[in-house]
């Protein structure tokens, strides 16, 4: 194995009958990182997950797990790899409690602890069939982290959570990612991508479109920070202040309604004009990109909300 990437994939080539789902992608994911894949429906997310996971094989590629080929090597890979479990892999009379006697082999892990973590105490002697949809999602988590893997793969973790359960997961995925763990996530929520990941990558229609931490990936793909706020007659110097400010790229006015748009460093220099020109607007606002608006932009399916179809007075700033 790369001393320095879990997982390594280069040229990975899957199809269903003819139809090629993943097509030439290469994927790295470092030691003790927690990456995200993330992407549109049918992107080909899962296919390449399970490829790494051993559970499809590949048409074509090199793909490396822990330094195992997992086409071939999926014996020796199982005990080192934590996964979430299908809804229909656990029989309905099974209960909780053995469950984690069927999959802690290695007893690497204090089941009792894990149901405590996840809330499932209460639920020890319960069949799974008689567990709720977010109940489930969290034994299937308690299982994957049951005997310490070294690799977690997780497809769409938080997927029926309640917010309290959904922080709660994020908070064990986070933990035992300190712990040393290397995590590999599939998931549709961008704020989740964004509180755990170090490292994204976004692939479309089979392909690896681009891949950066959260905040480059929205850097290079999201539109303008947008600061509003109302002032009645807005003094005329106070707008060309503005609209000469480092990182300013627009300013506009409808009535008393002003829009500054620009980078990151509009927050604070447009705040302290503000703070010079008193008073203070009580409304001011401030909208900053988030990686769901970077992902909507790669993907071309941005709404263009923030391009506004009011008729606007264009006062100035820079590109
Ligand atoms: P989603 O976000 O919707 O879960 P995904 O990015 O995980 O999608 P995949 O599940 O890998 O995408 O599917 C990629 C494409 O392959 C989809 O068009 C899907 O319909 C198709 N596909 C997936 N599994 C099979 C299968 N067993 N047989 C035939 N086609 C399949």
């Amino acid at each position: 194995m790369s001393e320095t990437q879990v997982v390594t994939v280069r040229g990975l080539r899957k199809s269903y009958g003819t139809r090629v789902v993943v097509d030439d992608l290469d994927l790295d994911v470092p030691v003790g990182q927690i990456v995200g894949l993330i992407g549109a429906n049918g992107a080909g997310k899962t296919t390449t997950v399970e490829c790494i996971q051993g559970l499809r094989k590949p048409d074509s590629g090199r793909l490396s797990v822990l330094g195992f080929d997992p086409a071939t090597q999926a014996a020796q890979l199982r005990p080192l790899v934590g996964s979430q479990l299908q809804q229909s892999a656990l029989p309905d009379r099974l209960r909780v409690g053995e469950a984690l006697e069927l999959f802690g082999t290695s007893r690497a892990r204090d089941g009792g602890e894990l149901l405590e973590q996840f809330g499932l105490t209460a639920r020890r002697r319960s069949v799974f069939s008689s567990l709720s949809g977010g109940e489930r999602q969290r034994l299937f988590l308690v299982l994957a982290l049951l005997n310490r893997p070294r690799l977690v793969i997780l497809d769409e973790l938080t997927q029926g959570l309640d917010p309290a359960a959904r922080r709660n997961v994020w908070a064990a995925v986070r933990q035992l990612n300190d712990e040393g763990t290397t995590v590999l996530l599939v998931t549709h929520e961008m704020d989740e991508a964004e509180a755990l990941c170090g490292r994204v990558v976004v692939m479309r229609a089979g392909h690896v479109l681009d891949a950066g931490a959260p905040a480059e990936l929205v850097e290079r793909h999201s539109g303008a920070v947008v600061i509003r706020f109302s002032r009645p007659d807005p003094p005329a110097a106070l707008l060309d202040e503005i609209s000469r400010l480092d990182g300013v790229q627009a300013v506009t006015r409808t009535g008393a309604r002003v829009t500054v748009r620009g980078d990151r460093r509009i927050v604070a220099y447009v705040g302290a004009a503000l703070v010079r020109w008193e008073p203070v607007p009580a409304d001011l606002s401030v909208w900053l990109p988030s990686l769901e608006d970077a992902l909507l932009g790669l993907l071309g399916q941005s709404d263009g909300e923030q391009a506004g179809t009011e008729t606007r007075e264009l006062i100035g700033g820079r590109r």
